[in-house]
């Protein structure tokens, strides 16, 4: 299963990789954290993307392409993978498309966690990572509207998205998320 989480900030994509992750043993892929990581261990790319994560910039497509493609390539994606925060870009859509038709492969499920924008802004007061100031919010809410929100078109027409109540707790909506795999395996 080649299993993609898009939602804005705050809305539990890492949470609900993890969960996914751990019931059906598939690699999980968080773009975001590893980002941090890199920026964390002070490493060449770490250097090249802390600005853009500081002021809740989007890396660009050129810099993000190339890290994810690194990773896909040091997995078997035939067991599957769970990509979290990627893509976020119609430049970062084309190049999955182009990297899985090249292994035969294709997009299971883009699970989009839908949660309400006031409760978006409580998580992520509460959160309080360093890139979740108010201003640096705002700008990650907006470009998730202009940047991310349209790839929902794609997959859509691709008949793989399947919206999620993300307003709910983590095991419900965990639970909705898990009757959409089961619904696939059987
Ligand atoms: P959130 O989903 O809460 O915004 P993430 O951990 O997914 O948090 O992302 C944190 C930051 O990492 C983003 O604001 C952005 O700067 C960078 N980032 C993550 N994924 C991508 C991506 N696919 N393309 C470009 N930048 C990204």
């Amino acid at each position: 299963m080649i299993i993609i989480l898009m939602g804005p900030p705050a809305s539990g994509k890492g949470t609900q990789a993890e969960l996914i992750s751990d019931k059906y043993n598939i690699p999980n892929l968080s773009a975001g954290k590893i980002f941090r990581d890199e920026v964390e261990k002070e490493s060449l790319l770490g250097l090249k993307v802390k600005s853009y994560i500081e002021l809740g910039n989007l890396v660009p497509d050129e810099l993000t392409v190339q890290m994810i493609g690194e990773k896909l390539g040091q997995l078997n994606l035939s067991q599957g993978i769970i990509l979290d925060g990627f893509p976020r870009t119609i430049g970062q859509t084309k190049e999955l498309e182009r990297l899985l038709d090249g292994k035969n492969l294709s997009v299971t499920f883009v699970f989009y966690l839908d949660v309400l924008h006031e409760t978006l802004l409580q998580r992520l007061s509460e959160r309080g990572r360093e890139d979740d100031q108010e201003k640096v919010i705002q700008n990650r809410l907006q470009l998730h509207e202009k940047q991310t929100k349209p790839l929902l078109d794609f997959y859509r027409y691709k008949k793989v998205l399947r919206t999620i109540n993300g307003n709910q707790d983590v095991h419900e909506v965990f639970a909705e998320i898990n009757q959409f795999l089961q619904g696939y395996l059987s």
